[in-house]
């Protein structure tokens, strides 16, 4: 009673000489096929082509014929295994596959109307005589006793090649069942031989809902008027329908043909469930793609048709199925999701933020502007240091370098007069600052400030990080509230104040409000009260401001460096006063850092990273970690440091705005700890950009406007490198500076 009824050109299942097989032989014969070579494979791996299936091969080799006809290549492959799924080992009773918490496998069926040349129970079908119906059976009564199993996929080889009456019998008692709620059949016959779908049998579907149907669809060309009637019948009863696709060499293995067919099963309201790359099953061999050509195909679906059309892309093996996703996400952090969409372009998506962190720019930085000051020359009346701390052409250019070769768009922006200006005009969205400013005590402050005006990120500290961190009893203060070490001292605003009786020679005077030695020479330390008030006068007159007096600190003298949120301590660096000569006092004056230390000196008065006995080490990177925080300074800061006379380190200085000389003979110091860690002068620069761009959490997207310039679509992959570029520039960046 069982499959005659449908059976209709061939009844060669491999079970020995059969009826029928004429009208199939011939028609292949017709077609070309080499009929010894089929006969050969066959008697290994049965062949049966229904009529219906077999009149849609057009030509020898098409993708019909791959699939329903033996080939040679079958009994070449030596490599695959007759059950890589391994599901003899999930089998707990005969014809059932329990390998996933809730849900089994029925084999109901070793029969099938086509044996497909690519089965994965390739090893099982059309072997055996049909499975008797007790054992299917039997197979219920595990389901019956197995509460956890909600879900049944009815299978095999094909349920359908089950007589109506069978079938009815297999759903009847699995719908009497309580905890199964859902039963699936898993069938190819739609495809292959849709006449199997009557009336009669969809009327006995209908009756055992939910039920859900998966079929079996390779090829656009399987999808004929015959096939879309019989869909048309199932989904008409109600049968959510959808479908499975086996990636095959020669057959789908291309996007287009892939595309079309997903978007022919839609139209047949048929939902693509999953695109399965080929097992590794012994005589499939030849039918195996690279992964590669499925994600390729994944991503020629998602986003250039519905996504109706996309289907799971899973490997399945022993540990189950595995979804294999294109690479959609391409880098994450607590901050930002990068992610590309479908025509590659990049987006970030922001991270869940906390209320006290900082504004959001959710925006792309494609152009940055170097806020700076240059050194001008001289005037005959400019005080001789006046252009100390201003940054050189040569400067300028190598952080311009450095930021280009991440791929922005770079523009100087001299911070004088027509900052403001030249800002606007700019279009920046990004300001790489290092402008030292140019008029009044706050003046570091100022570009900062600017900046905040019109809402543009920049790196670097911020407006009252600078304003305090470049007045040095202001910042004195500060660290004195927080316990932090500082010399003692006082502040002069004139020659007539007093000195503090506490207050011990030798004393060191210094402008209060200058940085890079400015006003700080041999003969600012002092001895006694009348070369004290000397140097008072001397500044309040020079600089135009107040006059710092600081105890002086005797022993060893350092300059710490940090770089990133929270910050990273690079190797140390000490400062070396034994090379000068004699009658220079040894600490960090002007004629130290700029006369006896230069290009031409033959000793190097800079020793890094320092030799530190490792408690001192860590009591200096606290204490300059302490400092950085209690400051409120970001991204980087340098830090001096000197130790007095019981080893105790004291803060000297802090400078929110370091130089960035790039040539390691200046003896710049924070590039010179940077090179002690092994970093390169663009990772320096491209590390402080990060530090910056991630406290705003900020997207670069350099490429893409060039592309865009371009209007040139075909040269789109460029932008997974220049996005490489950024990612390492970040992997290293921190990567170095965490080396100390
Ligand atoms: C595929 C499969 C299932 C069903 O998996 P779903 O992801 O729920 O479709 C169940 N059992 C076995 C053994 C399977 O191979
Ligand atoms: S219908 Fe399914 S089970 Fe039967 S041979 Fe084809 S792929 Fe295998």
């Amino acid at each position: 009673m069982m499959v005659t009824m449908y059976e209709d050109s061939n009844k060669d299942d491999g079970n020995g000489p059969q009826n029928g097989t004429g009208s199939v032989s011939v028609r292949l014969a017709e077609l070309k096929g080499d009929m010894d070579e089929i006969n050969r494979v066959k008697r290994k791996y049965p062949m049966k082509i229904p009529r219906y299936y077999l009149d849609l091969i057009k030509d020898k080799d098409d993708p019909i014929w791959r699939q329903a006809v033996p080939s040679k290549e079958e009994l070449e492959d030596r490599f695959n295994l007759e059950d890589p799924l391994q599901e003899e080992d999930h089998t707990p009773v005969p014809y059932l596959v329990h390998k996933y918490p809730d849900r089994v496998l029925l084999l109901s069926s070793s029969k099938c109307a086509m044996y497909c040349r690519f089965c994965t129970r390739k090893r099982k079908v059309g072997r055996l005589q049909q499975i008797p119906i007790e054992d299917v059976f039997n197979a219920i009564e595990y389901i019956r006793s197995h509460e956890e199993v909600r879900d049944v996929i009815v299978s095999g080889g094909d349920p359908l090649m089950r007589s109506d009456s069978e079938l009815e019998e297999i759903l009847k008692r699995l719908r009497s069942i309580p905890h199964l709620d859902i039963i699936r059949i898993g069938t190819r016959m739609p495809c292959v031989q849709p006449s199997r779908i009557t009336p009669r049998l969809v009327n006995i579907l209908k009756r055992y809902h939910p039920l859900f149907m998966n079929i079996h669809f390779n090829h656009p060309n399987e999808i004929t008027s015959e096939s879309s009637a019989a869909l048309k019948r199932l989904a008409d009863a109600g049968i959510p329908l959808g479908s499975q696709t086996v990636l095959l060499k020669g057959v789908n293995d291309d996007p287009q043909v892939m595309r079309e067919l997903m978007q022919k099963l839609i139209k047949c309201r048929v939902k693509p469930y999953y695109l399965y790359q080929c097992d590794l099953v012994k005589g499939v061999d030849h039918f195996r793609t690279p992964v590669e050509s499925g994600m390729e195909i994944m991503r020629s679906i998602q986003g250039f048709t519905s996504g109706l059309c996309l289907p799971h892309f899973v490997i399945d093996g022993p540990g189950g199925k595995v979804p294999i996703s294109p690479q959609y996400v391409k880098d994450i952090t607590p901050d930002q999701i990068i992610i590309t969409n479908f025509m590659n372009d990049l987006y970030s998506y922001p991270g869940v933020r906390k209320g006290d962190e900082r504004q959001l720019f959710n925006k792309n930085v494609r152009k940055i502007g170097i806020a700076l000051n240059l050194k001008k020359s001289l005037n005959e009346k400019d005080r001789f240091d006046k252009y100390a701390e201003f940054d050189d052409l040569e400067t300028a250019n190598a952080i311009r370098l450095a930021l280009e070769n991440t791929g922005y768009e770079v523009v100087l922006l001299e911070a004088d007069n027509d900052f403001i200006f030249s800002l606007k005009e700019s279009n920046v969205d990004f300001v790489f600052n290092i402008a030292e400013g140019i008029h009044g005590e706050s003046r570091e402050s100022h570009v900062p400030a600017i900046l905040e005006m019109f809402n543009i990120p920049y790196s670097g500290s911020g407006v009252l990080t600078q304003a305090i961190t470049l007045n040095k009893s202001r910042k004195k203060e500060i660290l004195d509230y927080y316990n932090i070490r500082t010399p003692k001292w006082q502040v002069f605003k004139s020659t007539n104040q007093k000195l503090k009786p506490d207050m011990r020679f030798p004393l060191i005077v210094k402008p209060d409000a200058e940085g890079s030695s400015i006003g700080i020479t041999n003969e600012s330390l002092v001895f006694d009260i009348v070369s004290l008030k000397k140097q008072v006068r001397k500044v309040l007159k020079d600089y135009d401001q107040p006059a710092l007096v600081e105890e002086f600190v005797t022993g060893r003298e350092f300059t710490v460096s940090l770089l990133g949120n929270p910050p990273k301590v690079l190797p140390i660096v000490e400062v070396n006063f034994n090379h000068l000569p004699d009658g220079i006092h040894r600490f960090d004056s002007w004629e130290a850092k700029w006369i006896f230390d230069n290009p031409d000196s033959p000793v190097d008065p800079i020793i890094c990273p320092a030799d530190l006995k490792p408690k001192l080490k860590a009591q200096i990177e606290k204490v300059a970690k302490q400092t950085f925080d209690k400051l409120g300074c970001v991204d980087l800061a340098r830090i001096d440091i000197r130790l007095d006379s019981d080893g105790n380190p004291h803060i000297l200085d802090v400078n929110a705005l370091p130089g960035l000389m790039p040539d390691p003979k200046m003896n710049s110091r924070f590039p010179k700890s940077c090179y002690a860690a092994g970093m390169t002068y663009d990772q320096i620069i491209q590390t402080i950009l990060n530090s910056a761009l991630k406290r705003y959490n900020l997207l670069l997207d350099p490429i893409k406007d060039r592309n865009k310039q371009k209007g040139d679509k075909s040269k789109r992959p460029e932008r997974d490198d220049a996005f490489d570029i950024i990612a390492t520039v970040t992997e290293s960046g921190s990567h170095q500076a965490s080396t100390p």
